[in-house]
């Protein structure tokens, strides 16, 4: 494994909605087996960045470079080397969870044997195989969670967007799942991980990139932003990244309000 292969470069990355800019000129390289956890304050551009990267965003100026080839001649081969956790996913609520993950693993070239063996191994591994044969319509927040995160992982993909994966996973299941992610590493894949829980990126990442009003802030690891901004915690670095430190006035505003007759 070349760990100094460049598996993503992004350069001067510009996006505007109307007359809004989003994203003002974001620039970084990814090298193989990264995780990189990518943060930034709620509308910081963080999806409009992943959303860009996949081709789902058109309309920006930049470069961007995945496996070494500009994404921009329109050739959307990449993307078969790629798997994605959006935070909300459209699932057909009326497949069971077979249904559901053959299909996409032959939408993404495999037999539907080795869809379906891959599947339910990967779902039985992940506490959920008792539901293979359900309907996703009956499945839990947690169990829908699962599936999304196998789904993304059936064709063997380089490249990860994971999208707050997490969510609705219970303690046991985010336990395995921070391992599935440094094992992914370890075997050369590269993690591109968003998420607003601080303290599962700051364990996990070994890059983290914070993005404020559509620009980089910081960019390093975890050890190197502690240093840089003399706080223990990713939580405090970013509140002091992101100019926030009135939280207490804040919630006790908030409060009085909802207490008011
Ligand atoms: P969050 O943490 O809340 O998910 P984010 O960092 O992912 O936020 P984005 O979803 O990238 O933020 O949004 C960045 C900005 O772009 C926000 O101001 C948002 O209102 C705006 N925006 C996003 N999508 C659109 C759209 N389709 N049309 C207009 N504005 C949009």
């Amino acid at each position: 494994m070349d760990v100094n292969e460049m598996i993503l470069t992004i350069e001067d990355l510009r996006k505007d909605y109307g007359s809004k800019s989003v994203l003002n000129g974001i620039s970084f390289q990814v090298k193989r087996g990264e995780i990189i956890g990518y943060i930034g304050a709620n509308g910081a551009g963080k999806s409009t960045t992943v959303k860009i990267l996949l081709g789902i965003e058109g309309d920006y100026t930049g470069k961007i470079t995945f496996f070494g080839r500009d994404i921009s001649d329109g050739d959307v081969d990449y993307k078969r080397k790629i798997g994605y956790v959006p935070e909300v996913a459209e699932v057909y609520d009326n497949l069971t969870g077979q249904e559901y993950l053959t299909f996409i693993g032959e939408l993404y070239g495999l037999t539907y044997e080795r869809a379906d063996y891959k599947a339910k191994s990967l779902m039985e591994l992940f506490g959920v195989g008792e539901v293979y044969h359900s309907r996703i319509a009956s499945y839990s927040k947690g169990m829908r969670q699962k599936l999304l995160i196998i789904s993304s992982l059936l064709h063997n993909p380089e490249l990860l967007f994971f999208d707050e994966p997490i969510n609705g996973l219970d303690a046991n299941s985010v336990l395995i799942f921070k391992e599935i992610l440094a094992s992914l590493a370890g075997h050369g894949k590269t993690v591109f991980y968003s998420s607003h829980i601080m303290d599962v990126v700051e364990k996990i990442s070994s890059r983290i990139i914070l993005l404020k009003d559509g620009k980089i802030a910081a960019d390093g690891t975890f050890e190197e932003l502690k240093h840089h901004n003399q706080e223990g915690t990713l939580e405090q670095i970013f509140n002091q990244l992101t100019g926030f430190s009135n939280h207490k006035e804040l919630s006790e505003r908030f409060v009085s309000i909802v207490e008011e007759v």
